[in-house]
This record gives C-alpha cells, sequence and structure tokens, in this order.
C-alpha cells in the first residue's frame, strides 16, 4: 500500500512552500514542542525506541536505543550532539533536500534529540558542497534564536540549547561518525578505532551520538504524533517513513517519501514513472547507495525495500538512493567505476582498505576491457573478503561488496569478455 500524503513528514519536500519559519510553523513544525521537553529526557528516548525508528543514515541502527547509550548524568565531561549531513553517497541526495527545504524540521529535531541526551549543543556538519543548504540552515538558526525557540531558555523550557553548522571539504570519509568528530575537532578527517565509542568518548573527549539529518528531522513529528503512529508504518522491525533517492534508467528521477517496506517494482514505477523502456528492459538496481551490492531483475521483480527484505537478498537498505540501470548498462564498467570510486576514497590509514581497494579497482579495470584470466575472478572474490571487516571503518566493506554482488550475479558476463578478448569465441575453447 502507498503512504498517504497524511502520513507524509516532509510536507516541502520538493521545496513548493516557504521553508522559512513562518511557513514551517505554519506546516506545525515547532508546534508545542515546549510541552515534549516537559515530558523529560528519558520519555522521549522511550518514545523513540517505542517507534521503533532506525538510523536513516546507511546502518540502521535503533536510534532509540543509540540514544540510551549516553551517559544519565552530566558531570565535568559536556554532551553533544552531532548531525551527520555530509551526504557524499553516490547516488544519495535526501538530506540535501531537507535541509533546503524544510530547515526547520531538522532543526527543531536537534532541540528535541540534544535535550533528550542532556546535550546543550548540536553541530550539524554540512557538507562542503553544499553552500545554499549550510546558508538555509544558518538563516533558519538565527530564526529560531530570533524566536526564542533556541537559545539560553529554548522554547521556554529552561533548556539551555544552541546550534551550529559547520562546514566540511568534500572529503567522502568524513561522513564516517568518527572521521567526522576528528574533522569537527580540526583534525585531518580519519577514522578512529573503535572501542570507545562516541557515546563514551566523542567530540572533544565527551559524550557524543552522532545521527543522520533524516533520523533527527523525523523525531519532532513521531513524539507530535505518537510513536504506535509511526510504528504502524511499513513492516515489523521496518517501521515508519522513508526518503527514496530514484536515479540512474527511470523516466522521471526523484526523491520519494514512501513506507518502508514497499515493494521495490512499486516505488519505481508509481514515482519515478518507470524502467526506461519498461520494467522487461531493467538489467539490475543498486538499491542503497554505492555500498551495497547489486541486485538482478529476478531478484528486483519481488524485493521489498527495507532492512531486512535487502539483507534476506544480500544486498541493503543503505541509504535508500536506488540506482536503477537498465540493459543498455555496462554492468562491469559501472561497479569498475565505484571500485575507482572507494580507493580515491580511502583515508589509508589501514592496510586492507589502502592497498585492497586500489588493487581491487586495477583488477576491475582488466576485468572491464576483459584483459584477464578466468581464474582472476576468483582471486578478486577472495580478495574482496580478505578486505571485508579487516578495516577500521566500514569504507573497506564497501569497497569489497559491490564487487561481491557483481561476481554472485553476472559472473557470466565477466567470463564473456575474457573469453571475447582471447578471441577463444566459445567456453569450451577458453578452457
Ligand atoms: Fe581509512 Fe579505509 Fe581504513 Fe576506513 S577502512 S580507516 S577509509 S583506510
Amino acid at each position: 500500500m502507498l503512504l498517504s500524503d497524511k502520513d507524509r513528514i516532509f510536507t516541502n519536500l520538493y521545496g513548493h512552500h516557504d521553508w522559512s519559519l513562518k511557513g514551517a510553523r505554519a506546516r506545525g513544525d515547532w508546534d508545542g514542542t515546549k510541552a515534549l521537553l516537559a515530558m523529560g529526557h528519558d520519555w522521549i528516548v522511550e518514545q523513540v525506541k517505542a517507534s521503533g525508528l532506525r538510523g536513516r543514515g546507511g546502518a540502521g541502527f535503533p536510534t532509540g536505543l543509540k540514544w540510551s547509550f549516553m551517559p544519565k548524568t552530566v558531570g565535568e565531561r559536556p554532551h553533544y550532539l552531532v548531525v551527520n549531513a555530509d551526504e557524499g553517497e553516490p547516488g544519495t541526495c535526501k538530506d540535501r533536500d531537507m535541509m533546503r527545504n524544510d530547515p526547520h524540521k531538522l532543526i527543531e529535531g536537534c532541540l528535541i534529540a540534544g535535550f533528550a541526551m542532556r546535550a546543550h549543543a548540536a553541530y550539524i556538519y554540512v557538507r562542503g558542497e553544499f553552500y545554499r543548504e549550510a546558508e538555509r540552515l544558518e538563516h533558519a538558526i538565527a530564526e529560531a534564536e530570533e524566536a526564542g525557540l533556541l537559545g539560553d531558555d529554548a522554547c521556554g523550557s529552561g533548556w539551555p540549547f544552541r546550534v551550529y553548522v559547520h562546514k566540511g571539504a568534500g572529503a567522502y570519509i568524513c561522513g564516517e561518525e568518527t572521521a567526522l568528530i576528528q574533522s569537527l575537532e580540526g583534525k585531518k578527517g580519519q577514522p578512529r578505532l573503535k572501542p570507545p565509542f562516541p557515546a563514551g568518548v566523542g567530540l572533544y573527549g565527551c559524550p557524543t551520538t552522532v545521527n543522520n539529518v533524516e533520523s533527527i528531522a523525523v523525531v519532532p513529528t513521531i513524539l507530535r504524533r505518537g510513536a504506535s503512529w509511526f510504528a504502524g508504518i511499513g513492516r515489523e522491525n521496518n517501521t515508519g517513513t522513508k526518503v527514496f533517492c530514484i536515479s540512474g534508467h527511470v523516466n522521471r528521477p526523484c526523491n520519494v517519501e514512501e513506507a518502508m517496506g514497499i515493494p521495490l517494482r512499486t516505488l519505481i514505477e508509481k514515482h519515478a514513472g518507470g524502467v526506461r523502456g519498461g520494467w522487461d528492459n531493467l538489467l539490475a538496481v543498486i538499491p542503497g547507495g554505492a555500498s551495497v551490492p547489486v541486485i538482478p531483475k529476478e531478484i528486483c521483480d519481488d524485493v521489498l525495500m527495507d532492512f531486512d527484505a535487502l539483507k534476506d537478498v544480500k544486498s541493503g537498505l543503505g541509504t535508500a538512493a536506488v540506482m536503477v540501470m537498465d540493459k543498455s548498462t555496462d554492468i562491469v564498467a559501472a561497479i569498475a567505476r565505484l571500485s575507482a570510486f572507494y580507493m580515491h576514497e580511502s583515508c589509508g590509514q589501514c592496510t586492507p582498505c589502502r592497498e585492497g581497494a586500489g588493487w581491487m579497482s586495477r583488477v576491475m579495470d582488466r576485468m572491464v576491457a576483459g584483459d584477464a584470466e578466468i581464474d582472476e575472478i576468483d582471486v578478486l572474490e577472495e580478495v574482496t573478503r580478505q578486505v571485508e571487516g579487516h578495516t577500521i571503518c566500514a569504507l573497506g566493506d564497501a569497497a569489497a561488496w559491490p564487487i561481491q554482488g557483481l561476481i554472485r550475479h553476472f559472473r557470466p558476463e565477466m567470463e564473456r569478455r575474457i573469453r571475447e578478448r582471447r578471441g577463444a569465441g566459445t567456453p569450451a575453447a577458453a578452457e
């Protein structure tokens, strides 16, 4: 079933209305915020837990549970909320539109989430290329301060709270939460070993929670409409609404908020005008941003768009960036391009990623040209297994998984190129 308009959280996702405080208030933002805060820190955390909200940045970790890891009392070390707005995953452009067209949802969410975890400040780390979005956020923060919604007595709650915008400088790895913290501290943006986790030792060595833009921006609506409303959308363990970014070989690329668990085919046909040339012209889809494995049409026919359903088919929801490829696509070249991206974005700190990403990219280039041996496909897969799970951060996994998906589903295409290049023509002659 499609999400009804009345259940949409991002009512100005396309920028058709006034994004300023006046327009935001007319759409219900900042309505009764003081009363929500008066319910207390722990009530807010429990409501978010009950809603079933899972992190919208890619990992899908339960948001309320993550907040509950923050210390219950504030000692000498202040608590911080950090919003990850460093949206750099290829194919992903949802946080950009939320910040551009609905900035007050994020700012109100910062206050409520920050209050829940006993923080007095939030830092929004905005991707460096998002000039316009950073400007809008700064304007919206100034409006909120002017109206007394932020400041020494935020919303008249007695709780001091401020929001700061920090611009990144274009490094994909700064979207990893500990690299982002390093960057905020003015250091080189490289991931830290975990543990310690940010809830114990985060920004400036203080308890910190890092959340994605969408995860924070949906919180005020969840509290206003009730945890059970959000939990009633989607499927068990995969609740609520989700903004999907649909790109590639579709007739109308778009961002759209839909219910979690919507069938992939319905998502593409109802909202993106269908696959170019019709559904039967579909080759494959990368369903969750560049870091998750590609799935072929046979799986796309029936798969649901949520964390668990996509995990069951050895892919992932990731950032919900749906990249559609029709039969004109050179699938080996497409995945090789992603390999080059990860080689370029590796911070170089740990050996399996630094050396492995470069090696995999070079081999993938040869696979595109067919300039390889068939046995090397197995070697390539083995190297992805050696990189996966053996690095400081998830970029190593992200470099390995797209190649694993390619080999799993498109190995015959890889072999065909090699055979053709060798001029053997038939599989039997090539052995
Ligand atoms: Fe850096 Fe890659 Fe290691 Fe992450 S996995 S810390 S990006 S070298």
